[in-house]
């Protein structure tokens, strides 16, 4: 049986920042990763024509302190300070100015009736879906879900109002050009790392702890478990004895759901860098599209939600076929014959992810306090879905490593 003094489960930005921290500080670890790379769902992945496109997380956000960016500068890859897309106006001749300031506007009001709601609310210790401060029959309703569809991964009915303002974005958002799934994989180079291994048990009977994986087993003084909530809540044998506290965690703070498809454009110097627009502004259901990124000659579809979820359905054709729709409708049929697709992900088809970033079920903003907490100095947890105020990131999931990783170096010290 291979042994090691921790055993972290799971290789993406928790891991491999715990991992970082804890062999720093001398104490022997090991990552066990069920894929054959690091990263989880930060991925970087070049293009035909060696372009590196994030398919999953693109964006630091909260950059001014988010800790990967003097990580991203340490390793020499390039940081993109130019402001994201959506801070822009929408693509002149798609959505009339005049609109689309009304559309900010009641998109703000949103947010101040939520920030007022909450904190009546929790005063009483109570919590409500985030769509009940929807202004009913306001004409915005429906492109305010799909642009909280794209923040959560899922619609605002389901989400926790109090989790949603528990986030805490500075809202400075800057891009790593090399990637930043690329940056992250990279941090993780001098961790050592078991691939190809899905952890399918722990056993927290005996004295040591014994990592089930397909490889064999692996005994450890103590673990820092960093799945993705959608993986741990659908195994509840995972643990052993099992831990329903955990389990019920996750299960209330699921991933929710958010695809980005690239497509390959010809000509597409006619479009104006980093230009964007939404693919319908009358529906929840809708894309939202970023014209030549970085200059590239792309776009860059992004769906989320209860729409993502129909087009995985459908298979990679059925995201095509729908962009085509939603992009030639705005840009001319023209655009059809200058798009052809280049790389996706189906994160929700993902059996090591299940999804994208994680948001809380309405009454489940505490779980993450839950998810996060040790059990009797052995198991430590870890990952994006253990942050109060940076869930759902890749900085998020960072902290939360360094967190763990450094309860475990404090234990050393006793
Ligand atoms: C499309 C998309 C866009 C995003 N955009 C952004 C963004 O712009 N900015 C941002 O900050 N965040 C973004 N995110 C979210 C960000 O990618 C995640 O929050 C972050 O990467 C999560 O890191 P983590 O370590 O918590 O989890 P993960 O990266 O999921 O790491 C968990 C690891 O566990 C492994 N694993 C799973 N099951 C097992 C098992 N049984 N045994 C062993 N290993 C296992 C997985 O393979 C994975 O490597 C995005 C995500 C997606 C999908």
């Amino acid at each position: 049986m291979t042994e090691t003094e921790v055993a972290i489960i799971g290789g993406g930005a928790a891991g491999i920042a715990a991992g970082r921290r804890l062999s720093e500080a001398g104490v022997p670890c090991l990552i066990i990763e069920a894929r054959s790379r690091l990263g989880g769902r930060a991925w970087t992945v070049a293009d035909a024509d060696g372009l590196p496109l994030d398919l999953g997380c693109g964006w630091l956000h909260s950059a001014d302190r988010n800790p990967w960016v003097a990580i991203v500068e340490a390793q020499g890859f390039t940081i993109d300070r130019t402001s994201p897309p959506w801070s822009r106006p929408s693509l002149p001749g798609v959505f009339a100015p005049g609109e689309q300031a009304e559309f900010n506007a009641a998109m703000g009001a949103f947010f101040e009736r939520l920030s007022a709601a909450v904190a009546k609310v929790n005063n009483l210790g109570k919590d409500m879906p985030a769509a009940a401060v929807l202004e009913p029959g306001n004409r915005w309703n429906n492109l305010i879900t799909a642009v909280g569809t794209y923040i959560s991964g899922t619609e605002l009915q389901n989400m926790s109002a109090l989790d949603f303002e528990l986030y805490d974005d500075s809202e400075i958002n800057w891009r790593v050009k090399e990637g930043y799934g690329a940056a992250i994989a990279a941090h993780g180079d001098n961790v050592p790392v078991l691939f190809d291994s899905p952890v399918t048990r722990i056993d927290h009977s005996g004295t040591r702890l014994k990592i089930v994986t397909a490889k064999g087993d692996i005994a450890a003084g103590k673990a820092i478990v960093t799945l993705p909530t959608n993986v741990l809540a659908e195994r509840v044998d995972f643990f052993a004895p099992a831990l329903p506290e955990k389990t019920r965690a996750a299960s209330r703070l699921p991933l929710g759901l958010a695809d980005k498809l690239f497509l390959h454009l010809d000509h597409a110097e006619e479009f104006e860098t980093g230009g964007r627009l939404f693919g319908n502004i009358e529906r929840a259901g809708t894309g939202t599209y970023h014209m030549r990124p970085f200059g590239r000659p792309l776009i860059e579809c992004f769906y989320a939600g209860q729409c993502a979820r129909d087009l995985e359905a459908g298979g990679e054709r059925a995201f095509f076929n729908f962009a085509v729709e939603e992009l030639t409708r705005h840009l001319g049929s023209g655009l059809a014959k200058r798009v052809r697709p280049s790389l996706m992900h189906s994160w929700g088809k993902d059996p090591f992810a299940r999804g994208s970033y994680s948001y809380a079920v309405p009454g489940a903003a505490s779980e993450r306090g839950i998810l996060a907490r040790p059990v009797d100095e052995r198991l430590f947890f870890a990952g994006e879905a253990c942050s109060t105020h940076d869930f759902s990131t890749a900085h998020g999931g960072y902290l939360t490593g360094i967190a763990a990783a450094e309860q475990i170096i404090a234990c050393q010290k006793f």
